[in-house]
C-alpha cells in the first residue's frame, strides 16, 4: 500500500508541488553558495556544510514528495548514511581522499544508470523520445563512470597496477566500442522495448569505462577522478531529465560543470592537455608510479646536511619560504612545520608558504593540511603571488615536494614535465630540501634542484626532520 507521506492525503497537489519546488530552489541556492565558498580555505568549511544541508533537504523532500517511503524509514536512512559517512570521514587518510572520491563517483554513476534503466523498464513502450534519449545518455555515461571510477580507485589503492596498460590499437578499439554503444542507443530511442540491445549497450559502456582508464598511469588518476566526477554529474543531470526532477538537473549540472573546471585547472597546472592525459601512457617509459618512491636512484653527488647545519643557516635568515608537497602529507608534518614557523617568527623571520596548485595528490591538498595545523591563511601564497619573491628570499625550505620545484620544467624541453608552471625555488639564496632519499616524485623524473650548489639535502622522514629542526632552532 502506498503510504500517505508527510504531506498527507488531504494536501492539494499544487501546494505539494509548490512546497517541493520551493525547497528545491533553497537547496539549489545553498549548493551554489556552498560551491563558491569552497574556493577559499577560510570559507571552505562553511561551504561544505551548506552543500551538505542542501543535499539533505533535497533528498528528504524528494522522498516525501514522491511518497517513496514513510518518515521513519527516511530517518533510519539518514542515521545509517550519517554513521557510514562519519566512519569514512574519520578513518580515511587525507592522502587517500582521491580514491574515496573515486568510489563516490562510481556509486553516483551506477545510481544514475540504474534509475534511468528502471524508468525504461517501468515505462516500456510508453517512454517518449526525449526521455528515451536521456535514459540512454544516463545509462552509457553512468556505466562508464562506474567501472572507470573503480579502476581509478584500484590504481590509487594499489590493487590494480598503477603503470599504464597500453593495449595495441586501444584508441581504435575504444572508438569502435563507443560508436556501437551510440548506434545501439539511437536504435533504442526508436525501439525502447528491445531489452537485449539495451543490455549489450550497458555491457559495452561498462567495458569502455575499464578500457578508457587502464592506459592512464597512477600519476594521472586524480585528474581522471575529477573528470569522472564531472561524468557522474552529467549522468545525474540526464537522469533528472528522465524523472523530470529539477533538483537532480541542477545538482547534476553543478557537479558536471565544477568537475570539468577542476579537471581543467589540474591539467593546466601540469601543463598537459586533457587529451594527453586521457590517451594515457604518461610516465610509462620511466616507470613513474603512484607515490614516487619507486623512482630512479640518482648517483650524482649532493650536499647532505644535518638538522644542526640547517638551524645554523636559518639563524642568519630574515625571510623563509616553506614549500610543502606530497611528502608533508605522507609524514603528517603539518603541526611540526607550524611549530617551526612560530619559532622563526618569534625571531623576527618572515615566513610564507608557497602553494603549487598540484602539490600533493589533490587540488587544495596543502591548504587543507596547513589549515588543520592552524597556519594563518594570509601566509599561504599561490604560485603567481609568490614566484617573484624567491629571488628576495634567504632560505626556501622544500618539505616533501619534488616535481613542483623541478627547474627542468622551465629549462629542459626533453623533460616530461617541460612547460609545467613550477615554484621558482632555485631563485632563493639558499635551498633546503627535506625528503627521505633521492627517489623521484610522482612524474618519475630527476630533479635538478637537488644538485645545485646552493641546495642542501636534509634526508629523513619529514616529520622527524622538522621536529629535529625545531629543537635545534630553539637551542640556538
Ligand atoms: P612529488 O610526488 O613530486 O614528490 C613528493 C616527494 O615527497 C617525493 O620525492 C618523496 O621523496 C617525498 N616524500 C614522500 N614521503 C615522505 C616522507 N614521509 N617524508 C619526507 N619526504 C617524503 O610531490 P609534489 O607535491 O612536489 O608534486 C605533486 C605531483 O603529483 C606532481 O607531479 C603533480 O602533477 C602530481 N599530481 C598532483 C595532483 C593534485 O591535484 N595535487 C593530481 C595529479 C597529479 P622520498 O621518497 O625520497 O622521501
Amino acid at each position: 500500500m502506498m503510504p500517505d507521506g508527510l504531506f498527507g492525503s488531504d494536501w492539494d497537489p499544487q501546494t505539494v508541488l509548490n512546497t517541493t519546488n520551493a525547497v528545491y530552489i533553497v537547496a539549489s541556492i545553498l549548493f551554489i553558495l556552498g560551491l563558491k565558498r569552497l574556493a577559499h580555505p577560510s570559507t571552505a568549511r562553511t561551504g561544505n556544510r551548506m552543500a551538505a544541508i542542501a543535499m539533505l533537504m533535497a533528498v528528504v523532500i524528494t522522498l516525501i514528495d514522491r511518497q517513496i517511503v514513510q518518515v521513519p524509514w527516511i530517518i533510519t536512512g539518514i542515521i545509517i548514511g550519517a554513521a557510514i559517512g562519519t566512519v569514512l570521514a574519520r578513518q580515511v587518510q587525507m592522502t587517500a581522499m582521491p580514491q574515496l572520491v573515486a568510489v563516490f563517483n562510481g556509486f553516483g554513476g551506477a545510481a544514475s544508470a540504474l534509475v534511468a534503466s528502471a524508468e525504461l523498464v517501468r515505462e516500456q513502450d510508453a517512454v517518449d523520445d526525449v526521455a528515451a534519449v536521456t535514459i540512454m545518455a544516463s545509462t552509457i555515461i553512468g556505466a562508464v563512470t562506474l567501472t572507470g571510477s573503480f579502476i581509478a580507485f584500484g590504481k590509487l589503492q594499489g590493487f590494480v597496477a598503477s603503470q599504464p596498460v597500453l593495449l595495441p590499437g586501444r584508441n581504435y578499439l575504444n572508438a569502435v566500442l563507443l560508436a556501437v554503444a551510440i548506434g545501439l542507443a539511437i536504435f533504442l530511442v526508436f525501439e525502447p522495448n528491445t531489452f537485449a540491445a539495451f543490455a549489450v549497450m550497458g555491457v559495452i559502456a561498462l567495458a569502455l569505462g575499464i578500457l578508457l582508464v587502464i592506459p592512464i598511469g597512477g600519476a594521472d588518476m586524480p585528474v581522471v577522478v575529477a573528470l569522472l566526477n564531472s561524468y557522474s554529474g552529467i549522468a545525474a543531470a540526464a537522469t533528472g531529465f528522465v524523472l523530470e526532477n529539477n533538483m537532480l538537473i541542477i545538482a547534476g549540472s553543478l557537479v558536471g560543470a565544477s568537475g570539468l573546471i577542476l579537471t581543467r585547472i589540474m591539467t593546466k597546472a601540469m601543463n598537459r592537455s586533457l587529451a594527453n592525459v586521457m590517451l594515457g601512457g604518461f610516465g610509462a617509459a620511466d616507470g613513474a608510479a603512484a607515490g614516487g618512491a619507486a623512482g630512479a636512484v640518482e648517483q650524482r653527488p649532493v650536499r647532505s646536511v644535518s638538522a644542526e647545519d640547517v638551524a645554523l643557516v636559518l639563524s642568519y635568515a630574515r625571510s623563509v619560504i616553506v614549500v610543502p608537497g606530497y611528502g608533508l602529507a605522507v609524514a603528517q608534518a603539518q603541526h611540526a612545520v607550524r611549530e617551526l614557523a612560530d619559532e622563526l617568527k618569534s625571531r623576527n623571520v618572515s615566513v610564507k608558504y608557497a602553494i603549487h596548485p598540484v602539490a600533493g595528490r589533490m587540488p587544495g591538498h596543502m591548504n587543507v593540511l596547513l589549515a588543520e595545523a592552524n597556519v594563518p591563511y594570509d601566509e599561504l601564497k599561490d604560485l603567481d603571488e609568490i614566484n617573484s619573491e624567491f629571488d628576495r628570499t634567504d632560505v626556501a625550505i622544500v618539505i616533501g615536494a619534488n616535481d613542483v620545484t623541478n627547474p627542468a620544467a622551465r629549462t629542459d624541453p626533453a623533460s616530461p614535465i617541460f612547460g609545467m608552471p613550477i615554484l621558482n625555488v632555485d631563485n632563493a639564496n639558499a635551498v633546503v630540501v627535506l625528503k627521505r632519499s633521492m627517489a623521484s616524485g610522482f612524474a618519475g623524473v630527476e630533479n635538478e634542484l637537488f644538485f645545485l650548489e646552493k641546495t642542501m639535502m636534509f634526508f629523513g622522514d619529514a616529520r622527524g626532520s622538522v621536529e629535529d629542526l625545531v629543537r635545534e632552532v630553539k637551542a640556538l
